[in-house]
């Protein structure tokens, strides 16, 4: 599938662009297709997937807290991937058609690396839960209504749901979150 570039001048809100980034050797692992299951385009697995095989990792300018703020609120652009404590990648590459479930089959083997949490069939949706790396507060709070169906979906997730106990989703997800954020749960004292 040809992607077409994001039509937003990043150099005029002061975001540079690599352009020779590389692609994933591992691209055959999926394909993109437009019926996924939330948001039209989604990842699909091209072929039976084992579980912790590294699917890709997020490539693109990296950003911090100002300009991911404003490529959210002014310019709606909701793909970024957080990778560090007030830092965010806006993926150039497949990652950003990968869509939320709460019954993910993604995690994370570092920040912005996604593994697989199980055995994934062919042809099975490729979903990660989008409040597993997502922990900054104050300004950049969010809310969105989840569609995806499954069993223990939570009808609405945020940003900060990695921290709620009652949800018990870093120990669902433990193994597979990254290092800022298991970092910052223990801050908390949460585990
Ligand atoms: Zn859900």
């Amino acid at each position: 599938m040809n992607i077409a570039p994001y039509t937003l001048n990043l150099n005029s809100i002061g975001v540079e662009v690599n352009k020779d980034i590389a692609h994933s050797p591992v691209l055959s692992l999926y394909y993109v297709h437009k019926a996924g299951c939330t948001h039209g385009t989604g990842l699909f697995a091209a072929r039976n997937i084992y579980k912790n095989e590294e699917i890709i990792k997020v490539i693109g300018p990296v950003v911090g807290e100002q300009v991911a703020d404003i490529l959210y609120s002014s310019y709606g652009i909701d793909v970024l991937i957080q990778v560090g404590t007030k830092k965010w990648i806006l993926p150039s590459n497949e990652t950003r058609f990968i869509n939320h479930s709460c019954e993910p089959n993604l995690g994370f083997k570092a920040a912005g690396m996604f593994v697989t949490m199980c055995d994934i069939k062919k042809g099975e949706e490729l979903t990660w839960d989008y409040s597993m790396c997502e922990i900054n507060g104050s300004d950049y709070n969010w809310t969105i209504d989840c569609l995806c169906k499954t069993k223990s979906c939570r009808g609405k997730i945020s940003n900060l749901d990695i921290f709620k106990k009652d949800l018990r989703l870093a120990q669902k997800y433990k193994g597979y979150l990254p290092r800022f954020v298991l970092k910052e749960i223990s801050r908390r004292g949460l585990i």
